[in-house]
């Protein structure tokens, strides 16, 4: 039996959790207040994944980056390469809160949308 510490971060109290894991299984979560705890620890553990969030360069616009984020969470592995992707995007501006700027971030599936409103110039 396998045990791993985790910390829940789905609300602000934090709790720390004890996951109990046999055969790559979660089997038991301890410390956990509500049952968002013992959901997150399982996702946690058989397969993370996180929101991205960052900047894209803007062109013609007043301002010359745009936040980003992707709509929904990517496995954790397939940051990086999401993050290339925020890396080399350049956009025209004018930018507006939700515009989807890559349908299919790094083949992930997940769309890459703007979280700041940016006008042209
Ligand atoms: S287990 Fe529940 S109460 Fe504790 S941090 Fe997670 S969501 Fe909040």
């Amino acid at each position: 039996m396998e045990t791993r510490e985790l910390t829940c971060i789905c609300c602000p109290m934090g709790c720390s959790m004890t996951a109990e894991i046999e055969n790559h299984e979660v089997v038991k979560v301890t410390g956990n207040t509500c049952p968002r705890g013992a959901a997150y620890a399982k996702k946690e553990i058989t397969s993370p994944s996180r929101t991205v969030t960052s900047s894209v360069h803007v062109t013609h616009g007043k301002l010359l980056m745009a936040s980003v984020k992707t709509k929904e969470e990517v496995p954790k592995e397939r940051i990086m390469d999401v993050m290339e992707v925020v890396r080399n995007l350049t956009v025209e501006a004018p930018v507006t809160i939700g515009q989807v700027l890559v349908e299919d971030c790094a083949g992930t599936g997940v769309e890459l949308v703007a979280t700041r409103n940016v006008d042209v110039v």
